[in-house]
């Protein structure tokens, strides 16, 4: 079948460049190209932005981003059996795709970026976690991003939409929901993947705020619910004893029980905690 970037069908992609997939890379490809340009769609509109693309592969989701408009992409990728692949794509859309080799983790992609910027990524599930964090916790907010639109397994996408009261509900719901709108974009069973995964799959898209919905320094929030979700079955004047001597006052003043779990508690309540934990 012809595609829509005159470039070979990704099968045959992975076949030419011998792109068996490793484990230790978390390899798991996405080999269909309409599947790839719908989750590019989950982007928003690209068509003015640089998207910052992580882990690239063999260059579905990348191209992908670059047929549903991306002014520019940057790819960061480890493995550089992949790179003369993505080179292919570099040159059916020329100016528009530079590739970089190495650890997504270690390289700092500002300098390569325009604003207005986009992230989209199809990681391993540690490395996506990790990269998450550091892109909730900028030094200083509204962040370099626009919007991440990033592929987790289920059970970790439901972890950053998760609401109070639910088992999946911790630090991750409230470091993404504080500063940014999260929401579960595509759901994916296993076999969307070459090879298939053992669980499932979910696109999450989160768009910067260009406020915190509630206030509270970052630091102290950040090391509150750390703490609070640290003995998650305790009361939370147990679980937060180490944050300050007077912590029941602290609790009662930012409106809490000192009774309570921090399941219980939605987001505005350890913003309002993190304040009280502040004055002086
Ligand atoms: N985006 C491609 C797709 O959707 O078919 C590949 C997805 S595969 C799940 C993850 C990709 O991330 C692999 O190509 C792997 O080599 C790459 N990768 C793994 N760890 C990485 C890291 N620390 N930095 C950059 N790329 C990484």
């Amino acid at each position: 079948m012809s595609q829509i970037d005159g470039l070979p069908p990704l099968r045959a992609v992975i076949a030419a460049h011998g792109l068996s997939a490793r484990k230790s890379l978390g390899q798991n490809f996405l080999l269909d190209l309409n599947l790839t340009a719908k989750i590019a769609r989950q982007a928003g509109d690209l068509s003015g932005c640089d998207v910052l693309e992580i882990g690239p592969g063999p260059g579905g989701l990348t191209r992908g981003l670059l047929s549903e408009g991306a002014r520019r992409v940057l790819a960061i990728e480890k493995d550089r059996r992949c790179l003369p692949a993505l080179e292919e794509i570099a040159a059916a859309y020329p100016g528009q795709l530079e590739i970089i080799e190495g650890d997504a983790l270690e390289i700092d992609p500002l300098a390569h970026l325009t604003p207005p910027i986009r992230v989209a990524a199809n990681l391993p599930y540690n490395v996506g976690t990790e990269l998450l964090v550091r892109w909730l916790t900028p030094p200083d907010w509204p962040p370099y991003w626009q919007s991440l639109t990033l592929m987790f397994q289920r059970e970790v996408a439901e972890r950053i939409v998760a609401r109070p009261g639910s088992k999946a509900y911790g630090r991750l719901a409230i470091l993404a929901q504080w500063r940014s709108d999260a929401a579960i974009a595509l759901s994916l069973p296993p076999e969307a993947f070459t090879p298939p995964p053992k669980v499932s799959s979910a696109v999450v898209h989160l768009t910067a705020l260009a406020e915190p919905r509630f206030p509270a320094r970052a630091a102290t929030l950040s090391r509150v619910v750390a703490a609070a979700f640290n003995q998650r079955r305790k009361m939370l004047r147990a679980a937060l004893k180490g944050q300050a001597p007077d912590i029941e006052d602290r609790l009662i003043a930012a409106g809490l029980k000192p009774t309570d779990r921090a399941e219980q508690i939605p987001l505005e309540g350890f913003c309002a905690l993190a304040r009280a934990l502040d004055a002086p």
